[in-house]
């Protein structure tokens, strides 16, 4: 599996995920089959779980029709996710993931490219943190550093926390 198109951002299910739509777009989780996201269109009149990526890449839900809670509150209109939000829809427990660690292959996009935070240069080999918004990597360290803070790619407003990554 090539680690330059990661299935990331998701909602992992324990034994499946879902992974979310491309920027700009939405689906449906509905109620009764949420492993298989519907268009809008088909969507029309179900109840279930919608799904949203804003154009900056942000993972978003909206219930309709059904109780969603987040990190134990119910979640009423809308929820922007965060890595390691843990989602209950319908008696389904699902985490979210959207930072990404993986070690660089040959062939990677970010291979000799810098840590926006430290200028090293990433190679081969290199243990690196993934902003889902972005694509930027980081040293893990650098990542932790900026905890609360922003990621340092221009224009990139991504918040890393402290929730932990994923491993890949
Ligand atoms: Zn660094
Ligand atoms: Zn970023």
């Amino acid at each position: 599996m090539s680690s330059t198109v990661p299935p990331f951002p998701r909602l992992d299910f324990k034994g499946w995920h879902i992974v979310l739509p491309e920027r700009g777009r939405q689906f449906l989780l509905p109620s009764e089959n949420p492993r298989e996201p519907l268009e809008a269109k088909v969507a029309e009149r179900k109840s279930g779980l919608w799904v949203l990526r804003t154009e900056s890449g942000l993972g978003v839900v909206v219930p309709d029709g059904v109780d969603v809670i987040r990190n134990g509150t119910a979640v009423t209109g809308m929820a922007v996710l965060h890595q390691g939000d843990n989602l209950e829809l319908g008696g389904r427990l699902a985490i979210y993931e959207e930072v990404q660690r993986l070690t660089l292959t040959l062939g990677d996009a970010l291979v000799d490219r810098r840590c926006p935070h430290c200028f090293t240069a990433l190679s081969v080999g290199s243990e690196v943190i993934r902003c889902p918004l972005c694509g930027e990597g980081y040293c893990p360290d650098c990542w932790e550093h900026l905890a609360g803070s922003r990621c340092c790619s221009r224009n990139c407003h991504f918040s890393p926390g402290s929730q932990g990554t994923h491993d890949e």
